[in-house]
């Protein structure tokens, strides 16, 4: 059924799925409804390059439901986007908004395209053709996008440009990660990035681990990664490595972030930053250390890495790191406390939801509101899912899974058939 989904990406989202929903008992004859995206829309982006020549890009959004409120979720722009991969991460934030409790569907979107090949105009053009051609699909009630990987505050300032000029007043609300110039809330930028520290902690606690004594490997350099790498820093944790797609650093005396940050912030990627530190990226999730954090794309965790790895937090930053394979040895492996994307990686969404929040009553609160409130919420989803791991006797994983399609199949059965 519903074979253009079909590929990796939700193949593995779809047998994560079928796990949980054994495990929950779900009536078979509930499953596809629960499984399958409410709306896929494609749609073509042709812009004018900058030599004058057009070019068309395609799009995508899936929004996965809108049983709990309007979805959310984020844009991508990527080389290796597809359809599948798009509704795959749509379902993912679904289990991630109804595991924290958020009044939101999952959504994702993306287009195929190298954003870094790019002038800043063409960039613009393909945001705000994106967002017109989605204008009729979207709305702040409907669907509200934000940033992901190759996309940022001012491609979000962009949409909702686009989005107010068409609806000839200024909505700022129709997405979230904007500048706080343009009705962003402070907090959001590094708000994923912070969350992930945040129970990077929790978890050190849990396994009694001092985080000021240990090391750490991150791998992905972009908003998430580099927030993550520069707060971990800050706590005290010693930085063997970081990576992203144009460059690899290791030193097991510990790399100056704040050097890395800043060398980041001007030339936007790693490449050019050492020559002594320079490493194969390909070693880099097998390094030794205490907390790994993925915070790059999709299935970089395969079997034999899993075998491999030796960590003892692994943080998933990035969402979808770990295939269903490498699940399956890290099942065997309780050397290592899993803290799973959907969970992990929320305090983007959380925040994204305060942003929402503050938009539609034009009230703005301050940024230490903004983190403890974040905290609050993390905390809840991070305890009620290792005991409710404990209790069923399944992994972090399936027990965060759980608890969020639960959510939404309670709702859906309360309702009726058309949400
Ligand atoms: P980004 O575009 O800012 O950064 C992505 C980083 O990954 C870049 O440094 C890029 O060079 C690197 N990268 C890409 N391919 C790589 C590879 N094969 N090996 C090593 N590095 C590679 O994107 P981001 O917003 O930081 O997103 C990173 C991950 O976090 C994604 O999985 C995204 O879905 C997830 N996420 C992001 C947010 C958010 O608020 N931005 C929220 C939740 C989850």
């Amino acid at each position: 059924m519903f074979d253009i989904y079909s590929g990796p990406v939700f193949d593995m989202a779809r047998q994560q799925f079928k796990q949980a929903s054994d495990i929950l008992n779900i009536p078979f004859d509930q499953r596809d409804r629960l499984l399958y995206p409410k709306r896929a829309i494609a749609v073509t982006c042709p812009i004018h390059k900058d030599d004058g020549s057009t070019v068309v890009y395609e799009g995508y959004r899936v929004q996965h439901h809108l049983s709990l409120g309007p979805s959310k979720g984020g844009v991508r722009f990527a080389k290796n986007v597809d359809l599948g991969e798009v509704a795959a991460l749509s379902l993912w934030m679904s289990w991630k908004c109804a595991l924290m409790n958020l009044p939101y569907g999952g959504a994702k979107g993306g287009i195929r395209v190298d954003p870094y090949t790019l002038s800043a105009r063409e960039l613009e053009a393909l945001s705000r053709r994106f967002m017109q051609e989605l204008i009729p699909f979207v709305g702040p009630h409907v669907d509200v996008m934000a940033p992901d990987i190759g996309t940022n505050e001012q491609v979000m300032a962009w949409f909702m440009d686009t989005y107010s000029n068409d609806a000839g007043r200024t909505v700022t609300e129709i997405v979230t990660g904007k500048p706080v110039s343009c009705g962003g809330t402070v907090g959001r930028r590094e708000a994923t990035g912070r969350g992930v520290t945040h129970l990077i902690y929790r978890a050190a606690e849990v396994i009694n681990l001092d985080l000021s004594k240990s090391s750490a490997v991150v791998q992905g350099f972009g908003n998430v990664g580099s927030v993550v790498a520069g707060e971990l820093y800050a706590m005290g944790v010693k930085i063997l490595a970081v990576s992203d797609h144009t460059a690899a650093y290791h030193d097991s005396k510990g790399l100056n972030i704040p050097d890395i940050i800043n060398y980041v912030s001007k030339h936007g990627v790693l490449k050019g930053y050492s020559t002594q530190s320079l490493t194969d990226p390909k070693t880099i999730l097998t390094i030794k250390c205490d907390v790994l954090v993925p915070a790059a794309v999709e299935r970089v965790i395969n079997e034999v890495i899993a075998n491999k790895i030796d960590c003892k937090i692994l943080a998933e930053a990035a969402n979808g790191p770990t295939t269903i394979e490498a699940d399956a040895v890290f099942a065997q492996r309780p050397d290592i406390f899993i803290i799973p994307d959907v969970l992990c990686n929320s305090g983007g969404v959380t925040v994204s939801y305060f942003e929402w929040v503050q938009d539609l009553q034009q009230l703005f609160w301050e940024e230490s509101e903004v983190i403890d409130r974040m905290k609050k919420i993390m905390d809840k989803g991070f305890y009620n899912t290792i005991n409710s791991a404990k209790e069923l006797k399944v992994t972090n994983r399936m027990a965060a899974i759980c608890a969020g399609l639960k959510r939404i199949y309670m709702s859906r059965k309360a309702r009726g058939l058309f949400p």
